[in-house]
């Protein structure tokens, strides 16, 4: 398996005990081993050795890049140049992109290496990485469990060590969900800071990239290359990279503070996770943060709300895949946009599409996108009044620890109700971010989730990296 983080490795590297050839040769032996995790649907082998022969010369002429090395597993809806691209979905099966999305491009040009393309819900609609066409992918800490989704691959990839970060896209929590049921960091950037484009559109106001990693400090040096004005991108902030300060609060220096929530809004948490999200608070309390309940009014609009938008959005953008512009076309003489969608799209993409097309229809419109659109607003208004009282804010990423394969497929609204946490923050476009707490008496990981203001990226990572490190150094039993 691959190193641990990506700073570990290149201190290796740099120190001479390993190298860049025989890190890529350790991931793809960890894939070929782990098939059965489900966790990539195009594996890139021999680029990648390629590419890391060509990173150990840069190393050894002491001209190394920023992200010189670095093993990248990059989710099957974000173009890559020559590699397919199939969003998980039999209508993209055999497409191969003519350009690379603009983080792929940076990453690349910063010395990254592409190991391949991650499993994934298909087109990112999901919670459990279920509903891809080439199969589910499997959570590594148990195999009968889920791995989260719709960025199911990358977390996978990333917890099975056969990648040192993963890219992931988060349109209502895919990034963060995932990271938490596999033991992982996930990063949801502020909207607007990491270029969206060839992401392969869901809903284009909620859709961000970012990445899956075991440290805060790897992800930041992602971001780092990755975020940044694209003017490829219409909706790019003009904002610089987000590049943030990740050292320690000092003794004397006054420490965030930190909004939390209790009573009826963590009725349906789980006791498991309650139980995490508690000791998290006593630990922040602990070493020196204030921390001050707050009053998320709007929490039972967040479910319906993401769902009419993301519905109404992706019924839209899901309209170019007419068997004759893109990817796999049924040649039914009779209707080949007929045949070729019913045979191509995955039963959740229909449900959706027919949801997002009925909450846009004349009769409907002002009964339920309208008023989601001001329901949206309204949520937007919640978290301004609440970061009047406070510079981030702590939650539990998910309801639930990771669920069984088939517990939840057959429910969709139990699927959705599983979003419950992560969704508000793409409605309000705010930063947010998952790290691993503890895990249930039966191994599963949990996780925590911090959310900061708009554009406040910087702040978000410092206080995660802070944290980070008092999780790790109590070394987490929330009984102790
Ligand atoms: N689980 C949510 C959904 O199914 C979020 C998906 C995502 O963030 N891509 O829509």
């Amino acid at each position: 398996m691959v190193h641990h983080s990506y700073r570990d490795f290149r201190a290796n590297v740099l120190t001479g005990t390993t190298n860049c050839r025989d890190e890529v040769d350790r991931a793809l032996t960890q894939i070929e081993k782990h098939q059965r995790l489900g966790a990539f649907i195009t594996v890139c082998a021999d680029s990648a050795r390629t590419a890391a022969e060509q990173a150990d010369i840069r190393f050894r002429q002491g001209k190394p890049r920023p992200l010189e090395g670095l093993i990248v597993a990059v989710k099957d809806n974000i173009s890559t140049r020559g590699i397919r691209t199939t969003c998980a979905s039999r209508i993209l099966e055999n497409f191969v992109p003519v350009y690379n999305a603009t983080v792929v491009e940076r990453l690349v040009d910063a010395g990254a290496i592409i190991i391949g393309k991650t499993n994934l819900d298909e087109f990112a609609m999901g919670s459990s990485n279920e509903n891809s066409w080439f199969g589910p992918a499997r959570n590594p800490h148990n195999e009968h469990y889920v791995p989260g989704g719709s960025s199911g691959g990358s977390a996978v990839a990333v917890a099975a060590r056969m990648a040192h970060v993963a890219l992931g896209s988060d349109t209502g929590g895919s990034i963060r969900q995932p990271a938490a049921f596999c033991g992982l960091v996930g990063y949801k950037p502020t909207y607007g800071r990491v270029s969206r484009y060839g992401l392969v559109a869901f809903a284009s106001s909620l859709d961000q990239i970012g990445p899956l990693a075991h440290t805060v400090e790897d992800v930041a040096l992602v971001l780092q290359v990755m975020s940044g004005h694209d003017s490829n991108d219409s909706t790019s902030s003009m904002l610089p990279p987000i590049s943030p300060d990740l050292s320690p609060f000092q003794n004397g220096e006054q420490r965030p503070t930190i909004g939390i929530v209790g009573g009826t809004f963590l009725e349906g948490v789980s006791p498991e996770v309650r139980q995490w999200y508690d000791y998290t608070i006593a630990l922040l309390k602990e070493v020196g943060y204030a921390t001050i309940e707050v009053d998320f009014y709007s929490v039972e609009a967040w479910i319906p709300t993401y769902y009419i938008l993301a519905t109404a959005e992706a019924s839209s953008n899901l309209a170019r895949y007419d068997g004759v512009r893109y990817g796999t076309r049924i040649d039914d003489p009779a209707d080949i946009m007929t045949a070729t969608r019913t045979a191509c799209f995955g039963s959740e993409v229909k449900r959706r599409i027919m949801l997002g097309t009925y909450v846009l229809s004349a009769g409907y419109y002002d009964a339920y996108y309208r008023k989601a659109q001001k329901a949206r607003r309204w949520i937007v208004d919640n978290y301004r009044q609440i970061f009047a009282q406070c510079d981030a804010i702590l939650l539990p990423t998910t309801p639930t620890p990771a669920f069984r394969i088939g517990e939840k497929i057959n429910d969709p609204l139990a699927m959705y109700l599983n979003d419950i946490l992560t969704v508000s923050a793409n409605l309000a476009g705010i930063p947010a971010i998952s790290l691993p707490v503890g895990r249930t008496t039966n191994g599963l990981p949990i996780g925590v989730q911090l959310q900061a203001p708009f554009n406040a990226d910087e702040l978000l990572l410092r206080i995660a990296r802070d944290l980070e490190q008092w999780i790790t150094s109590a070394n987490a039993s929330p009984e102790s």
